[in-house]
């Protein structure tokens, strides 16, 4: 049986994140990766953020194959066919140090592979871990689906994403309920360039993000996504799948339904589609946490939950989650400890990163939704009329139609129902 150091299991950004840092640090690594090279099954929406990435590849715009800077996010709530939306450009994000581009997985999980390899890290394959391997109660390396196939090692790290059935098999990963999972699906929709910056407002080479809730999604607790890419955008849309099962609709509906409504109609006209692809997120947050850590295992990224839904961030924490595990496995090599305590030094840094510290603080975002699912129907529509109201230019003195205005909220929510829902949102997000 060969023998590593570190074992990495997966080749998504927290794996390979892990694996760069533990080589870094002298450890023989290994990433098995079941796809054909990383990124193959990867999806995401997918906006990489700048700093997280750059703590494992200093500089990574100079070399990394990404799509477009992104300089512009626009958030949206539709209503039938209404819009209302709002947003923040800045022209200065489109030079470094960046905040954020936008990638493609199959290309950048890829490169990040290639990186992981000139930093010693071996990575196989085509090959699926089926378990982990113990002396007694102590994990000492993982079984692979190939003959022959054990390997062994004094850390091994879980990045295999939602699924997680390793994890789960060791007690590491949360059974995914209903609830706590969401399903995404997207659509790359090839289109000219030129044609594309026209319709966001873009200089050449700059890219924007749209976020659009309410009716993008049905009402349901979700949202749905325009990115754009170099030469396509990436649209998507994804919703908690307790509502979908409830609803009867499939996620194909709600693509369906998305790209039928006229605001996302006309900037995707013309475009052709050249991929579909279609994933979970975990979006059970704080506290679907699963313990981070054993004797010698620790998980990070989608396995361990770390998913800020409400920023739409993963990617970062996956690479962060996975940083802080490949030094903490490297530290405890080091010192010849690998013991659950030695392990526990991951959760306490995590726990001192933003990582831990956002899902905290949005712990009780998801279940105020879920409970409250008018926020995503009725809001929209009040926000809508309101705004339509006040907009339009007829003969109605202007206090009179800020009476209107009020008159018809509180014809949506009563006044106490109102104060209620700002506090409890407060409350939710505070
Ligand atoms: C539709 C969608 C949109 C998203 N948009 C964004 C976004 O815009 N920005 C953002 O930051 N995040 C976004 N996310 C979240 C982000 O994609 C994830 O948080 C991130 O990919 C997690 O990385 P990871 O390395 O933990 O897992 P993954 O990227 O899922 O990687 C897991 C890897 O493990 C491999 N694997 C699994 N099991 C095994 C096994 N048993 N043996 C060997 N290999 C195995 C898989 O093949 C895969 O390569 C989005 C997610 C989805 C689904």
């Amino acid at each position: 049986m060969e023998n590593f150091d570190v074992i990495v299991v997966g080749g998504g950004p927290a794996g390979l994140a892990a694996a760069i840092s533990a080589a870094r640090a002298g450890m023989k690594t290994v990433v098995i990766e079941r796809g054909d090279y990383p990124g193959t099954k990867n999806v995401m929406g997918g906006v990489l953020y700048s700093r997280a990435t750059e703590a494992v590849i200093p500089e990574f715009w100079k070399e990394a194959p990404l799509e477009r800077p992104v300089i512009e996010q626009r958030y949206g709530f539709l209503s039938g066919d209404e819009i209302f939306a709002a947003a923040y450009r800045d022209p200065a994000w489109a030079g470094p140090p960046y905040n954020a581009h936008t990638v493609l997985r199959v290309k950048f999980d890829k490169w990040l592979g290639q990186q992981a390899e000139k930093a010693g890290v071996m990575i196989i394959t085509e090959t699926v871990v089926e378990d982990l391997l113990y002396k007694g109660d102590n994990v000492v390396g993982v079984r692979t689906g190939r003959a022959e196939g054990d390997l062994g090692a004094k850390v091994v790290i879980l990045a295999e994403g939602v699924n997680a059935f390793i994890a789960k098999k060791a007690g590491l990963a949360p059974q995914l309920r209903p609830d706590t999972v969401a399903v995404a699906v997207k659509e790359i929709i090839q289109l000219p360039q030129e044609k594309l910056e026209d319709r966001f407002c873009l200089e050449p080479g700059q890219g924007a993000t749209i976020e659009l809730f309410g009716d993008s999604t049905d009402g349901m607790l979700g949202t749905a996504f325009i990115y754009t890419n170099k030469d396509s955008l990436s649209v998507g849309v994804g919703a908690l799948l307790e509502p979908l099962i409830r609803k009867k609709w499939t996620p194909n509906d709600l693509l369906e339904s998305l790209k039928a409504k006229p605001y996302v109609k006309r900037l995707i006209q013309g475009g052709e589609t050249k991929e579909y692809l279609a994933h979970l997120i975990p979006e059970g947050g704080y506290n679907a946490m699963p313990k981070l850590h054993r004797q010698g295992v620790m998980v990070v990224g989608d396995t361990a939950m770390l998913v800020n839904g409400l920023h739409r961030e993963g990617s970062n924490l996956a690479m962060t989650s996975g940083k802080i595990a490949g030094e903490v496995a490297a530290q405890a090599i080091q010192a010849g400890d690998v013991s659950d305590q030695a392990m526990s030094v991951y959760e306490t840094r995590l726990r001192d990163s933003f990582v831990v510290k956002d899902l905290h603080k949005y712990r009780k975002v998801t279940g105020f939704f879920e409970d409250n699912p008018h926020f995503f129907q009725v809001y929209p529509e009040i926000m809508m009329n309101a705004a339509r109201m006040f907009f339009t230019a007829d003969e109605t003195p202007k206090k009179e139609r800020q009476k209107q205005i009020m008159k018809m909220v509180f014809e949506h929510r009563s006044k106490g129902a109102l104060i209620g829902d700002l506090f409890g949102a407060w409350r939710a997000l505070k």
